[in-house]
């Protein structure tokens, strides 16, 4: 089974006081390796001191974006390199945010996806339908276009999926087992024609409104290999409610 990856996405939200609660989630951590990995993707003015506390713990630290340059006049901008050299091991990419507010393309998504892999970092590359999308019956084909699109030029080893229907991020509304299952399904099956056998252990994770309350229930479902936690992961033991909801499952 693939060890199940826990991940929060902080977003535009803490300052240093905060760093209390990444020093809570670290010292919170199993010790096994058979554990759930844990990774927090924070602001990048945080990333190096909370990298600096969380070293020498499981806790992995990310950011939330990347440039797909290295370097250049992008201001605003931070790039894979930058992120790697402050204490990065993974970086989202895509995040429906992005997509929407920023309009971030599949080819912007697959070239940052590219730029981070090259700096030696991880993308978790977001994919996920709205709610129109999903009513009129479009949710697999939509996930189709943005997979072919935004892993464009990639390895099968070297990125994370998450699936976050954007109509369960931040609302409070999740998608059932059923739905959850269909398009996990749907993914690894992209994934292994796209890519063979090693599409079989790409991870996929799944977010959206994932809390303390549901992750039993989420997490075991089918090529469910962890989650994209937005507001539950800015509290430590919500944190670690849902890490040791995945911990249950691998012992
Ligand atoms: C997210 O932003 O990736 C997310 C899943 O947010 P939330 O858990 O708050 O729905």
């Amino acid at each position: 089974m693939n060890r199940k990856l826990i991940a929060g996405n902080w977003k535009m939200n803490g300052l240093r006081v905060d760093l209390q609660t990444v020093r809570e989630i670290a010292a919170g951590l199993a010790a096994s390796t058979a554990a759930p990995e844990a990774l927090l993707c924070v602001p990048a003015t945080l990333l190096a001191e909370a990298a600096r506390q969380a070293s020498g713990t499981a806790l992995c630290i990310g950011g939330q974006t990347c440039h797909s340059q290295e370097k250049g006049a992008y201001t605003g901008d931070v790039s894979a390199p930058m992120l790697k050299e402050a204490g990065a091991g993974f970086v989202i990419t895509g995040h429906s945010e992005r997509r929407t507010g920023h309009g971030e393309t599949d080819e912007i998504v697959a070239a940052q996806a590219r730029a981070a892999v090259n700096a030696g970092l991880t993308p978790i590359i977001c994919v996920g339908e709205t709610l129109d999308e999903r009513t009129s019956g479009a949710t697999l084909k939509v996930i189709e276009g943005q997979l072919t699109g935004s892993l464009d030029g990639l390895e099968p080893n070297s990125f994370v999926l998450a699936y976050e229907p954007l109509w369960a991020i931040g609302t409070g509304k999740v998608a059932t087992p059923a739905q959850i299952a269909e398009v996990h399904a749907f993914i690894r099956q992209f994934l292994e024609q796209r890519f063979g056998k090693p599409g079989q252990t790409v991870k996929i994770l799944y977010g959206g409104s994932l809390n303390p309350g549901n992750a039993a229930e989420i997490l075991p479902i089918s090529n469910v290999d962890g989650g994209l936690i937005g507001g539950a992961s800015l509290k430590a033991g919500d944190f670690l409610a849902i890490y040791n909801a995945a911990a249950a499952l691998t012992v």
